[in-house]
């Protein structure tokens, strides 16, 4: 099968092509694993975590991709839940150990034995791929192949993160960043939160216009002052600075999300312009999403 690897840890910036293509063999399905033919996979910001270090696969190379859409085509021995035809998803989750405190709780994403797909295994930058039938979802016919793809990512983790915010109706929402989780969690709050409105900070002035599009009540740069303090703000960039300039903007109370797996040391510094009283007091807080 054709498949795209990462073969060493690079910066992307001195090499622009950090996949290798490469002929490998098909997998074969054990135990409760199944053979997935993939139709789409997203791309998304943690591969260049991976390529660039902050996030090394365990062994190289390694197949990346971790939102794939494809359709079964074998399966291990003791797999039963799926049959030859199925339209599945895979996501970043790969497998857990379904035993600790974490797994018993839904929260499999804190497993201490968490495996990552197209990290720790080979993921969906290839034509075929293996995932534990455990860990792989049904995908909906409203969707097609493409549209479902960054779902299972900037969808899912977005979703994660508008939790995590613990917003109720009618509580302003700020979204710092605005990519591909960042529009899916704008409509996925309008939908949850009638009521609310979303407030959206990005560089771009097409991020702007693109946000206002779908629905965003008001929008701004980075260090812009919204008309009203926020309840809660989701941060998905790879920067400090948006770090900073959110929690100015939080209301007495409010949480600030952080949707990233990893933040990047280039601008590190802009924290010491953090200021505890205006910034961090009024029991506002920090918390990240896994
Ligand atoms: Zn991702
Ligand atoms: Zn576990």
């Amino acid at each position: 099968m054709k498949a795209m690897k990462i073969t060493e840890l690079r910066r992307v910036s001195r090499n622009t092509c950090p996949l290798s293509r490469v002929d490998a063999p098909v997998p074969v399905p054990r135990n409760d694993e199944v053979l997935i033919h993939v139709s789409a996979c997203g791309v998304c910001h943690t591969e260049l975590d991976e390529i660039e270090g902050r996030t090394p696969p365990p062994s190289l190379p390694v197949i990346p991709g971790h939102q794939v859409v494809g359709t079964v085509i074998d399966a291990g021995e003791d797999a039963s839940l799926f049959t030859t035809g199925d339209r599945v998803g895979a996501a970043w989750i790969y497998s857990s150990c379904g035993e600790c405190t974490y797994c018993a709780s839904g929260e499999d994403n804190l497993c201490p034995e968490f495996l990552a797909t197209g990290r720790d295994r080979d993921g969906g930058y290839a034509e075929y791929m293996l995932a534990r039938e455990g860990y792989i979802y049904p995908i909906p016919a409203a969707f097609s192949d493409a549209e479902a793809a960054p779902l299972l990512c900037a969808g899912a983790i977005g979703l994660r993160s508008l939790r995590l915010a613990g917003l109720s109706d009618g509580g302003a929402l700020g979204l710092t960043g605005f990519g591909a989780s960042g529009h899916l969690v704008l409509k996925t709050a309008l939908h949850l939160y009638p009521q609310s409105h979303v407030y959206v900070f990005a560089r771009s002035t097409a991020e702007r216009e693109f946000a206002e599009s779908l629905g965003a009540i008001w929008t701004g740069d980075t260090e812009a002052a919204p008309p009203v303090h926020l309840n809660a703000i989701i941060d998905t960039t790879p920067v400090w600075k948006p770090v900073v300039e959110a929690l100015k903007n939080l209301a007495p109370g409010g949480r600030l999300v952080i949707n990233a797996i990893r933040k990047e040391d280039g601008d590190k510094d802009y924290l010491l312009k953090l200021d505890y009283a205006r910034d961090l007091w009024m029991e506002k807080e920090i918390k990240s999403v896994a």
